[in-house]
């Protein structure tokens, strides 16, 4: 079998490639992340790692059960059917182990108003960890159209926003054009509603 020569990316040692067809368990490199809110990333460029620098990161790992669970190579091909589509800034598309992304799904708790309102902006239901009320939270309407005062039923549209508005959910009703309190920007308890 030919071998092909590879240059290590961290430390400049040509090797010969290995493991390229091998278990997650047994990677030869990495791919640094943004991660957002919603656990979908950008992803930057590939780094090749020679063994040597392989067996270093997954040393300084140290936990290294954390690699050896994720799940096998063939769970991408399950996971074009599921929601969890995720589209890089240079335009290579890629889909979350569905699993993976319903457990960080769970998990976010604690989130600032800027990624909540990020998420309430791509069509996530969120709320403040101190709404009691049931299923009380803001949402993004969308296609919003009203009778005037002349009985005419306008679509609402605006030249920066078109025709959307932030809907709160509460325990009298669902009120149109909700506004932010000091304490729902600076507050950091924000959550998804399941
Ligand atoms: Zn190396």
């Amino acid at each position: 079998m030919m071998s092909i020569a590879k240059k290590c990316d961290r430390c400049g040692k040509m090797y010969d490639q290995y493991n390229v067809k091998d278990s997650e368990a047994n990677p030869n490199g990495i791919r640094l992340l943004n991660i957002d809110g919603r656990q979908q990333c950008f992803a930057h460029k590939l780094i090749d790692l020679c063994p040597d620098c392989m067996k270093q990161l997954q040393n300084w790992l140290k936990d290294s059960d954390m690699i050896a669970t994720l799940p096998d190579n063939d769970i991408y091909d399950k996971c074009k059917t599921c929601q969890s589509k995720v589209k890089y800034q240079d335009g290579y598309e890629s889909w979350s182990p569905k699993n993976i992304f319903e457990e960080s799904y769970k998990d976010c708790e604690g989130l600032t108003f800027g990624i909540a309102l990020e998420m309430a902006k791509n069509g996530v239901k969120v709320k403040r960890a101190g709404w009691n009320g049931k299923d009380q939270h803001i949402e993004l309407a969308t296609d919003i159209s009203y009778k005037t005062a002349s009985g005419n039923i306008v679509n609402v549209n605006h030249d920066a926003i078109g025709n959307k508005a932030i809907a709160f959910v509460g325990t009298s009703g669902v009120q149109l054009g909700w506004l932010a309190s000091q304490a729902d920007m600076l507050a950091d308890d924000w959550m998804i509603v399941e």
